[in-house]
């Protein structure tokens, strides 16, 4: 079937052309679209493509930083300011992958992807989403929660850089080194205030049909120290409200029984 490709100046023409024609599909890195596209995918006829400027832009202001979501892996990992974040980054696939793949397409991405989707959740990150008529902001939480609802297109997400890059820990569990696609991956923002976990928020990919926050672990993490005692509670309920699929990579049984070890492994810091 022939697909046709249109390309906008700017997201705001580019969300008008997504939202007149049901059978089509917006592209930012292509790493999924092509794959389909390649598979004989009859469900889009049309490709909507956008070379707004700020679509690609990094903006790592002080304390919020904001990333186009057509932003990749790759100009992520060429960021000095984002050191925080070139785990995550590196994580997604390897480097062909990394060089188109974007931070607006990881949203989207099926289970058992979303690795950088996982990170942004525990950064408590935000959306902007350009509709036709304007637009708005998104928490990602909510975001992830109707997923399958949305069809508008992201021009951005914004979320709070570490208060110290120790405060951010991301550990993605793979069977095939170095490339594999995660069995899990978890993301935790840990900021302490004197000495005890003050804001904990900790989030799963792949351990739900999308990324999900571990909220038992953060209740059980709150006002704790990181020693050993202060990390036994939260391991003891890292699978609860967990569902994960069982796939090629891992039975749903085998995910739930992984994730406390990690969970403890990146708490005592020996990711
Ligand atoms: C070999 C291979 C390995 C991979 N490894 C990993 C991995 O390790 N970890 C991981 O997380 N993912 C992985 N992926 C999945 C994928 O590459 C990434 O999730 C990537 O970030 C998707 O971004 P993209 O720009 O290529 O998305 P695209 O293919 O362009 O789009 C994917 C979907 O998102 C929609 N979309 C894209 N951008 C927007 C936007 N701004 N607004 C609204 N909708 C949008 C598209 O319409 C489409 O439905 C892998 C994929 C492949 C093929």
């Amino acid at each position: 079937m022939p697909i046709t490709v249109k390309t906008f100046a700017s997201l705001g023409e580019a969300a008008s052309a997504l939202a007149a024609d049901r059978g089509a599909r917006f592209l930012a890195g292509g790493t999924l679209v092509m794959r389909a596209i390649n598979e004989g995918d009859t469900s889009f006829s049309t490709v909507v493509r956008s070379t707004d400027r700020g679509f690609a832009e990094i903006r790592p202001a002080s304390a919020r930083v904001t990333l186009g979501a057509g932003v990749t892996m790759a100009q992520i990992m060429a960021n000095r300011e984002l050191a925080f974040l070139h785990p995550v980054a590196r994580a997604v696939g390897g480097p062909a992958i990394r060089n188109m793949a974007t931070v607006g397409g990881n949203l989207f991405a099926p289970s058992p992807y979303g690795d950088f989707t996982a990170a942004l959740l525990a950064l408590d990150a935000t959306l902007s989403m350009q509709g036709s008529y304007g637009g708005r902001e998104t928490p990602l939480e909510e975001f992830l929660a109707n997923r399958e609802r949305n069809n508008g297109l992201v021009s951005s997400v914004t979320f709070n850089r570490p208060a110290t890059p120790e405060a951010f820990r991301f550990r993605k569990v793979a069977r095939v080194k170095p490339k594999g696609i995660s069995v899990l991956s978890i993301a935790a923002h840990l900021p302490m205030n004197g000495g005890r976990i003050a804001g904990a928020r900790v989030a799963y990919g792949a351990m739900a049909p999308t990324p999900i926050r571990a909220k038992s672990v953060e209740r059980a993490l709150e006002g704790r120290a990181l020693d050993e005692a202060g990390t036994a509670a939260a391991v003891a309920v890292a699978a609860e409200g967990t569902s994960p699929a069982t796939d090629a990579l891992a039975s749903a049984w085998y995910r739930r029984e992984m994730i406390a070890v990690h969970l403890k492994r990146l708490l005592a810091g020996t990711a």
